[in-house]
């Protein structure tokens, strides 16, 4: 059984074929620049080396059609012969806690989640529509990001706002990532021998966005992202938990519109807002060569980790293990040390050998007397997709 895996942006396709007798990748590409000028591909093949081209790509329909090529010409695979189309989808809403198989009434619905993501939906939808079109005849299933949390308690999903800006707005907090956590919660639970369902974790995705989740027997029950992915930890440039307050200052005081605030606290705040850079590995080089600005973004995002760190052990009241990864928890050892320092207490101790071992697929990092085991673990949101939509296909929960 074959499955392709697609995340649609507004102006990129990403895209995974994935074998799901061994989870093994295929194929995995990029298309980016879609509707510009010259639009870039970039695929791999196997373990061969990564092919590029640049060609005139007007839209989503036409970037398709360019991969399905790209599929056919490597031999892996003609279209009869794809089970099944997994599509990334960033809002579900409360309506799908579960991946569905898309038709035309799935699409009206994820097209009324469009105000609740507004950046997002849309993009994906294109992807949908135009893999519709295109694959009528091959079963497409859509994964949501925000399914994994549908199990949060009413206690820790609700805003201490009007009730009727929940019942008539859907304002609350969904959290995303949901893929990313629970793919990297079923490898926890494998690396520890143990039933996920019989496991407390604190899993941290830390990548351009990053988000953190308690997990309560396999359960997702809490997590920082909130109605949006700006809520929670600070990010590369996002800014996470600020005041609300601040909102009423920029605009009255500065006479900020509300556009400008958007932006603002979505792109250019975070790490980006406090040393000037968002990607992690330019703040290292930076704070190394004596940058104090940089060593103070380093410390906020640190310090912010820790403090979820605390209150989700509370949360949990027993944690069987803490969960780093995203480009950052999988890479950046530094962040995982200052995040973990001191919390002997909460019986959460890391090796300083081990945490420095360089990346791989599922590693631990504690001491041998720690009571929390730390572990570090390879995300694959698009295999989990693929997974889910297998499970989905063959009509079993995930
Ligand atoms: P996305 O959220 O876009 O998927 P990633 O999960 O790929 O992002 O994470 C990107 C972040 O990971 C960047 O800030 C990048 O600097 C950081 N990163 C990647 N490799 C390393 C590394 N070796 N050390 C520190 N940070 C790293």
């Amino acid at each position: 059984m074959k499955i392709l895996v697609l995340n649609a942006g507004s102006s990129s396709i990403k895209y995974s074929l994935f074998a799901m007798a061994d989870h093994s990748t295929l194929l995995s590409g990029l298309i980016e620049r879609i509707g510009e000028p010259l639009a870039l591909h970039r695929y791999q093949l196997l373990n061969q080396e990564v092919s590029r081209s640049e060609q005139v790509i007007a839209d989503h329909q036409h970037a398709l059609n360019v991969l399905f090529e790209t599929l056919s010409s490597s031999g892996l695979i003609n279209h009869a012969d794809l089970s099944c189309i997994g599509h990334r989808v960033v809002h579900g809403g409360e309506l799908f806690q579960q991946p569905v198989r898309i038709d035309a009434e799935v699409i009206r619905q994820i097209a009324g989640m469009v105000p609740l993501a507004p950046l997002h939906n849309p993009a994906n939808l294109l992807g949908i529509e135009a893999t519709m079109q295109l694959m009528a005849n091959t079963p497409q299933v859509a994964v949501f990001d925000t399914a994994f949390h549908q199990s949060l308690p009413d206690y820790a999903y609700r805003y201490p706002l009007p009730e009727s800006l929940y019942q008539h707005q859907g304002v609350r907090r969904y959290g995303f990532h949901g893929t990313s956590h629970r793919y990297v919660a079923k490898q926890a639970a494998e690396f520890l021998g143990k039933p996920l369902q019989q496991l407390n974790l604190i899993s941290l995705h830390l990548g351009n966005g990053a988000s953190v989740t308690a997990i309560e027997k396999g359960q997702s029950i809490d997590t920082s992202m909130g109605m949006t992915p700006l809520e929670g930890l600070m990010m590369g440039t996002r800014c996470g938990d600020i005041d609300p307050a601040l909102h009423f200052y920029l605009s009255r005081s500065l006479g900020l519109p509300l556009d400008a605030i958007e932006t603002l606290l979505n792109k250019e705040s975070g790490c980006k807002g406090v040393c000037g850079e968002n990607d992690m590995r330019t703040i290292h080089s930076m704070a190394d060569a004596g940058d104090a600005r940089a060593k103070l973004a380093l410390q906020m995002y640190a310090y912010r980790i820790k403090k979820y760190i605390g209150a989700y052990f509370a949360v949990l009241g027993k944690v069987d293990a803490l969960v780093f990864t995203g480009g950052i928890g999988e890479n950046d050892h530094w962040l995982r040390q200052q995040a973990c320092n001191n919390l002997s207490g909460l019986g959460i101790c890391v090796d300083e050998i081990q945490n420095k071992q360089p990346a791989r697929p599922c590693g631990a990092i504690h001491a041998d007397d720690s009571k929390v085991k730390v572990l570090v673990i390879n995300t694959q949101e698009e295999l989990e997709i693929a997974i889910q939509a297998q499970s989905c296909l063959s009509n079993l929960r995930i």
